[in-house]
């Protein structure tokens, strides 16, 4: 593919969303991928203990790896943790493994416990790996996990599902996203919501998309990305779909949402001033 342009600052997004099952994973793993090929390097941190990010981009996340897990204790540095993703040079990941499961409830009573994903992803520690874009995946839930993410990026992704009870929970997903703003980092918006799922054959698909566009405007990407199954089989292979079956639609959807995600860096900086 094309290059895309290089944003002039690393763009960090928290891709979230509380709901299980709506696509967080996927489009982390998908759209990284599609950055990738189009030329830009890009890191994947995988925050969810179940670890699928990790599983799909193909890299090691047996208990013990040095994961973020140990990133958020202050264990080891992003470049102790960082892993090459084997189908593509310029796509990285921060694995998740097992021991992540309990980081919820150690996170409690620790120093500045909301801030420590941020510390380790500062730019003097992420310079080795020279990231364009980080894409976190989170759990699906609210808690200090998701908060750390949303504290150590600027940017939220939220993918919708184009399903019964879309926007059920967002509301409250955007009231946490609020609250981090307000108390402790004030740059973060919701940038980006893409519509995942999608079956055009349905008449609910189309209701929800409309439905969605109409409570956050351009904020939803144009490139809506289908229900495949290619995308949902690539994982099993440690793909993504980009890698897996390039010319199926789920591939070339998530490479123009991509291209649309790289084309807004430029009011992104304008909106920065
Ligand atoms: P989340 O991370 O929000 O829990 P996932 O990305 O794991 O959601 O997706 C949930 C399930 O739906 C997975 O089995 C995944 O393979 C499947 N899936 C996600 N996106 C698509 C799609 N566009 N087409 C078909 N299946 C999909
Ligand atoms: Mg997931």
């Amino acid at each position: 593919g094309a290059s895309l342009p290089k944003p002039a600052h690393r763009r960090v997004f928290t891709i979230a969303n509380q709901k299980g099952g709506v696509g967080k994973t996927t489009t982390a793993v998908n759209l990284a991928s599609a950055l990738a090929v189009q030329g830009l390097r890009v890191l994947v941190v995988d925050l969810d203990p179940q670890g699928n990010a990790s599983t799909a981009l193909g890299v090691q996340h047996t208990a013990g790896t040095p994961s973020s897990y140990e990133l958020l204790l202050g264990e080891v540095t992003a470049a102790e943790a960082v892993q090459q993703s084997p189908h593509n040079e310029r796509l990285f990941c921060i694995p998740a493994t097992i021991d992540l499961a309990g980081a919820e409830i150690e996170l409690v009573s620790m120093v500045a416990r909301e801030g420590r994903l941020k510390t380790a992803l500062s730019e003097a520690k992420l310079a080795d790996i020279n990231a364009d874009y980080v894409l976190i995946d989170c759990p699906p839930s609210l808690g200090l996990l998701t908060v750390n993410a949303l504290v150590a990026a600027k940017e939220v992704l939220i993918p919708i599902q184009c399903e019964y009870y879309a926007l059920e929970g967002v509301g409250q997903l955007l009231r946490n996203i609020e609250l981090v703003q307000s108390h402790l980092n004030p740059e973060l918006h919701v940038s980006t919501v893409l519509l995942t799922m999608y079956d055009g054959r349905t008449k609910l698909a189309d209701q929800v998309a409309e439905e969605v566009r109409a409570h956050f405007g351009d904020t939803v990407l144009r490139s809506v990305i289908p229900r495949s199954v290619k995308v949902s089989e690539a994982p099993g292979y440690g793909m993504t779909v980009l890698d897996y079956d390039p010319g199926s639609r789920g591939a070339m959807s998530y490479m123009d949402a991509g291209r649309e995600l790289a084309a807004r860096a430029a009011s992104e900086q304008e909106r920065e001033g």
